[in-house]
C-alpha cells in the first residue's frame, strides 16, 4: 500500500496537491477538516462538538479525531493507499495511526511536508475566506491562532516521522503543477 501523510501548514496547499495525488495514484483521500466541516453543516454531535474548538482555531480533541479517523479508514477496506491529510496534527495521532495500521497489517510510507512561510499562508488563507465561506478563514486573528497552533502542537509531527526516516520537506511555493511535481518525484523515487 501507498499511505502518504500530507503535512504542512493551515493554507500549505494540502487540499489542492492530495486532489492531484488522488488522481495519479488512485489513492482514498481522508482529509479530517472535509469530515469535520462535513459534519457542522449536517449538524451533528460529532459536528456541534468540532466546531467550538474549529471556530477558534484550536485543535479537535485527540480522541475524537483519531476515533473519526479510523472509522473513516474502516469504510474504505478496498483502497490501495490512503493520503492523510490534516491527520496526523499532533504526536498522539501519529502514534495512534501506527498502532491503527499496524492492526491492518499496513504503514505509513512517507510523509510529505509542504514548507511555505508564515507571510505567504496568511495571504492565501484571507483571499480563501473571502469566497470558501469557512469561519476560520475570515478573521485574521484565528488565523494567526491556527498558525501558532501549527508551530505549538503539530510541526512536531513532522519529527516523528523523521525519526523513522519517512520526512520529506517540499518547497511549496510556486506553481500547482510544479509543487506536484515535485511531490511526485519523491513518490516515485521512495516506491522503488
Ligand atoms: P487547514 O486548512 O487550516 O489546514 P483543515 O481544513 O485541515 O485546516 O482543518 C480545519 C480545522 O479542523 C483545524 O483548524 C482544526 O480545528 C480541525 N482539525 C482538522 N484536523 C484535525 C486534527 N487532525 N486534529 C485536531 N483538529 C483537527
Amino acid at each position: 500500500m501507498l499511505n502518504i501523510v500530507l503535512f504542512g501548514p493551515p493554507g500549505a496547499g494540502k487540499g489542492t496537491q492530495s486532489q492531484k495525488l488522488v488522481d495519479t495514484f488512485n489513492l482514498v483521500h481522508l482529509s479530517t477538516g472535509d469530515i469535520f466541516r462535513f459534519n457542522i453543516k449536517n449538524e451533528t454531535d460529532l459536528g456541534k462538538l468540532a466546531k467550538s474548538f474549529i471556530d477558534k482555531g484550536n485543535l479537535v480533541p485527540d480522541e475524537v479525531t483519531i476515533n473519526m479517523l479510523e472509522a473513516e479508514v474502516e469504510k474504505h477496506p478496498e483502497a490501495k493507499g490512503y493520503i492523510f491529510d490534516g491527520f496526523p496534527r499532533t504526536t498522539a495521532q501519529a502514534q495512534a495511526l501506527d498502532k491503527f495500521l499496524e492492526s491492518k497489517g499496513t504503514s505509513i510510507s512517507m510523509m510529505l511536508a509542504l514548507m511555505v512561510d508564515e507571510e505567504e499562508l496568511t495571504k492565501r488563507l484571507l483571499l480563501r475566506g473571502k469566497d470558501s465561506g469557512r469561519a476560520d478563514d475570515i478573521d485574521e486573528n484565528i488565523i494567526r491562532n491556527r498558525i501558532n497552533v501549527y508551530n505549538e502542537q503539530t510541526a512536531v509531527a513532522a519529527e516523528y516521522y523523521a525519526n523513522q526516516n519517512k520526512y520529506h520537506g517540499i518547497d511549496g511555493v510556486g506553481s500547482i503543477d510544479e509543487i506536484f511535481n515535485r511531490l511526485k518525484s519523491i513518490i516515485v523515487e521512495q516506491s522503488h
